[in-house]
């Protein structure tokens, strides 16, 4: 369980790129969604340990992709993966009130792109 707990930003990283390695190598989603986070972070507050800036595209998971569960990351997800005001004030917010050090923006393939 990881919320409430202050990362680095060298932290963060270090636990999205595991987190990544086991999504890549299990193509399952380890992240904690338990009863119990649930209700922690719900009486206790949320703690993310990063900021994800990506598209609203459905194949594109930051919790699946960085094996993250309830309260792990703080995901602003728009079509094209733009920031503007509102997107940046979401940012400020992470950053100033929850203590997030860390913010990702991670783009991806073939974006827009549907199959007939
Ligand atoms: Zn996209």
């Amino acid at each position: 369980m990881s919320t409430n707990v202050s990362y680095t930003a060298n932290e963060a990283v270090s636990k999205l790129k595991k987190g990544n390695l086991n999504y890549i190598s299990a193509n399952r989603n380890d992240g904690d969604v338990s009863s119990a986070v649930r209700l922690k972070t719900c009486v206790e507050g949320q703690k993310p340990y990063a900021i994800i800036i990506t598209c609203s595209d459905s194949r594109v998971i930051p919790e699946s992709i960085f094996s993250a569960g309830i309260g792990d990351l703080f995901v602003i997800r728009v079509a094209g993966n733009v920031i503007d005001n509102h997107q940046l004030g979401s940012i400020e917010y992470a950053a100033e009130h929850l203590g997030c050090r860390l913010i990702l923006v991670m783009g991806h393939n073939h974006c827009g792109q549907w199959m007939p």
